[in-house]
């Protein structure tokens, strides 16, 4: 069993109590975790607490170059780590070393943004002062990750919050902790509580790193209901909250758009990861002028793909992360069943796989916007399709969602690309490149998909407060005070 890991050293639970980890390709327990509680976070806390002051007075060269230790650790762990991402969160092999390609090049970037970070001097209101805006850490950060990108979305957290000199706790999802406690060595070089990781249920490890005062900053990643209870808790300490929620992203092929490309570009945007991405394509609209062609390849398309272990290289598309989220996903294929969809491909768990919380890739038509899964977030296999005649409906169509976390479009029309962009309420627009990060790039969500940003430099500020000084160098009274204003 692995530990926890506060003040740089290894940690069992408070409790004794421990979390099974499940492979959910074969329903396995491939290990235990401490299921940590109150007295857990309240050591993991004090340990940041205590490590703060050092670490925001070291010279942002110095934190820059223990960020790229921590990149060079990350990326000599690659494989070891990407098994263990997918052991317990089931992910293609080949999908995990990806995240631990993006990991160590979101701590790379951060390195490189904070030795750079700056604030402004602004013009002073007296020929004898100085003015400056400052940009100064918050202190303690909590980072609450959840399981379909456990590293990558620790790294998108923990590297601007530690280059912008805060210290961290952060606490991976209890079905994928064991990829993150491996990674205490990766941590080893920096100073003792500089990061902390703290494992355990929501309710018992996640609450009371809400609700500690000493946490300046908590930066969440996981469902909506979970953040909008987050946001209830925190209210009374006005705590800074940064929130990356759900999503149900709309991808629009235009009827320009070349099939060789656009079906496997929307195929990949909703399958990958078995769907399981926020910004997973939840909604397709097809021009009528193309849609039979097109539904009929990307039908084909998803018959073809292979479901299996992720530890199998011939595997296309892994299994679900859990029992509850395939039973969510299969109540949305219902429910459009029901009201009259058409389920071309899939629809159902595969007859050869009896273990492992597989689903096939399901392709929906004569869908519309009263059924759940137009609706709600699926984050399953899913590709539901309608279709539309004018440009204008499929916007309108796109912005029916209480959701705004990214959408796609494939088109090379430029009036329509500038429509796309102007007029769609989401945080992230992808332009013929379905799916993909940019470090350099902000990214989050608008409407019930949270609020903030990761990466960039906006991802830099999430984790910096602003403060202005005004300094007077000669500090003699001033014509405006009471009473001089009044005698003068
Ligand atoms: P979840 O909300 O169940 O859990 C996320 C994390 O919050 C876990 O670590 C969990 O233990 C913790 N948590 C649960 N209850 C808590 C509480 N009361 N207080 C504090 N912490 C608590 O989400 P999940 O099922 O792990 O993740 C899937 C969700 O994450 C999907 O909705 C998906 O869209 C979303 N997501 C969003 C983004 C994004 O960037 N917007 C990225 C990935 C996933």
């Amino acid at each position: 069993m692995r530990e926890m890991w506060i003040n740089g050293a290894s940690r069992a639970g408070a409790s004794g109590q421990t979390i099974p980890v499940q492979d959910p390709a074969t329903e396995e327990i491939i290990d235990h975790v401490p299921a940590g509680n109150a007295e857990d976070v309240r050591a993991a806390v004090d340990a940041a607490s205590a490590a703060f002051r050092e670490w925001r007075r070291l010279a942002a060269g110095e934190r820059a170059e223990m960020l790229h230790e921590v990149a060079a650790k990350l990326t000599a762990k690659t494989e070891e780590l990407a098994t263990l991402l997918t052991r317990e969160g089931g992910k293609p092999l080949v999908e995990n070393r990806d995240e631990m390609g993006w990991s160590a090049a979101c701590f790379r970037y951060y390195a490189e943004l904070g030795r750079n970070t700056r604030g402004r001097v602004i013009p002073s209101i007296e020929p004898s002062q100085l003015a400056l805006v400052l940009k100064e850490p918050y202190g303690v950060v909590g980072a609450i990750v959840p399981w379909n990108y456990p590293i990558l979305l620790m790294a998108w957290k923990v590297a601007p919050a530690l280059a912008a000199g805060n210290t961290v706790v952060t606490k991976p999802s209890e079905m994928t902790p064991l990829s993150t406690l491996a990674l205490a060595e990766v941590f080893e070089h920096l100073p003792p509580g500089v990061v902390n990781i703290v494992t355990g249920y929501g309710k018992e490890a996640g609450e009371p790193l809400v609700l500690d005062p000493r946490v300046r900053v908590i930066a969440f990643t996981g469902s909506l209901e979970t953040g909008r209870h987050i946001a209830r808790i925190a209210a009374d300490q006005i705590k800074k909250l940064h929130l990356e929620l759900g999503g149900k992203d709309a991808f629009i092929v235009a009827e320009d758009a070349d099939l060789e490309i656009a079906v496997p570009g929307v195929a990949w945007a909703a399958l990958l990861n078995a769907g399981q991405v926020c910004t997973s394509t939840e909604r397709v609209y097809v021009h009528e002028g193309i849609a039979p062609r097109f539904i009929e390849r990307i039908v084909e398309y998803a018959r073809g793909l292979r479901l299996g272990s992720g530890l199998n290289p011939e595997t296309d598309v892994g299994p679900m992360i859990g029992a509850q989220y395939r039973v969510k996903v299969e109540a949305h294929v219902e429910d459009a069943r029901s009201r009259g969809a058409r389920i071309l491909a899939g629809g159902q768990r595969p007859a050869g796989q009896p273990r492992g919380f597989f689903y096939e890739p399901t392709v929906l038509t004569d869908v519309d916007h009263s059924m759940r899964i137009m609706r709600e977030e699926t984050f399953g296999p899913t590709i539901p399709i309608m279709t539309y005649r004018h440009f204008d409906e499929a916007i309108q169509l796109a912005n029916d969602s209480p959701f705004g976390l990214g959408a796609n479009l494939y088109t090379h029309d430029a009036r329509k690309v500038k429509q796309f962009y102007e007029e769609v309420q989401a945080g992230t627009l992808w332009v013929n490149d379905p799916l993909t990060d940019n470090d350099a790039g902000p990214f989050g969500g608008m409407k019930l998909s949270g609020n903030g940003r990761e990466l960039g430099e906006e991802g830099l500020d999430e984790f910096r407060e602003t403060k202005h000084l005004h300094w007077d160098f000669e500090g003699g009274a001033k014509s405006w005070w009471y009473p001089y204003g009044r005698n003068g």
